[in-house]
């Protein structure tokens, strides 16, 4: 890994420097590559990638949460599958992702296996809160973050994906304890992955090692020394910037 020198604006070093909220996109993106992290803060300059990922994404989340305030009771499991069924279908039509329907199909279909097996098994159905936003303070870091459905009676929080992951990686873990820490008595942070159809348990990490993770973090932002992972470079909406910084082919010439 190389690392490199960026330098962020005083104004957006301000904006980073400790008033800043970390949430589990800026940690997790800082440790995806913490180049590409800081030029998306300092570059005007981008590709596009595609998002249509992403668009899914967001139709996914706002369908669900839908969903949560039209019904929130409980039902005969063929009619709560009809009825998300239903729900999903009318809100596809205007997606506009349809070349992702295979995705869709499946996402669908492990929302509501989920949610017949959640009906069946947990002691409340109905979600004590959904999309709440939260803001704390730990060991001098504020954190800042949305929990897609938190559930009091069972104490679970859920976070839903459209991945296909099948496995926990560190990023799920930095978003569990940022999450864990916004409520008290948090026993359990699950990721539901609607593209796999698997069920992610997160398990509590020590104490301190939230604090370590951002304080490497806040160090990078106080050094403005960002190291280049080179693993996602494919797919880099920076990567001009960070393969030509300091190139001058127009405009002013540094010698
Ligand atoms: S091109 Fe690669 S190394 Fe450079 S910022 Fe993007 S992901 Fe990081």
């Amino acid at each position: 890994m190389i690392g490199r020198k960026i330098n962020l604006q005083d104004a957006i070093l301000a904006q980073v420097d400790m008033p800043y909220a970390f949430s589990q996109s800026s940690l997790n993106g800082f440790y995806s590559c913490p180049a590409k992290w800081a030029l998306s803060r300092t570059n005007e300059y981008r590709s596009s990638p595609d998002t249509s990922h992403l668009r899914l994404g967001i139709m996914v989340h706002n369908t669900i949460d839908k969903h949560f305030k039209m019904f929130s009771g409980s039902a005969d499991p063929e009619v709560l599958r009809r009825m998300i069924q239903n729900l999903f279908d009318s809100e596809w039509r205007t997606s506009g992702v349809y070349e992702l329907e295979s995705k869709y199909k499946k996402c669908v279909k492990s929302f509501i296996d989920f949610e017949i097996f959640r009906q069946a098994h947990w002691k409340e159905y109905k979600p004590t809160q959904t999309e709440y936003r939260f803001k704390y303070e730990l060991d001098g870091f504020k954190y800042s973050g949305i929990v897609d459905l938190w559930g009091e009676e069972d104490s679970i929080m859920i976070d839903w994906k459209t991945s296909k992951d099948t496995k926990l990686n560190v990023s799920h873990l930095r978003q569990a304890e940022i999450y864990r820490r916004s409520k008290p008595n948090v026993k359990t942070v699950i990721f539901v992955c609607l593209g796999s159809g698997s069920i992610l348990t997160a398990p509590a990490m020590p104490p301190t090692w939230l604090t370590e993770q951002t304080q490497v973090f806040a160090d990078a932002i106080k050094s403005g020394v960002f190291e280049r992972k080179r693993q996602w470079c494919r797919s880099c909406e920076e990567v001009w910037a960070c393969e030509f910084n300091d190139v001058y082919l127009w405009g002013d010439h540094p010698w």
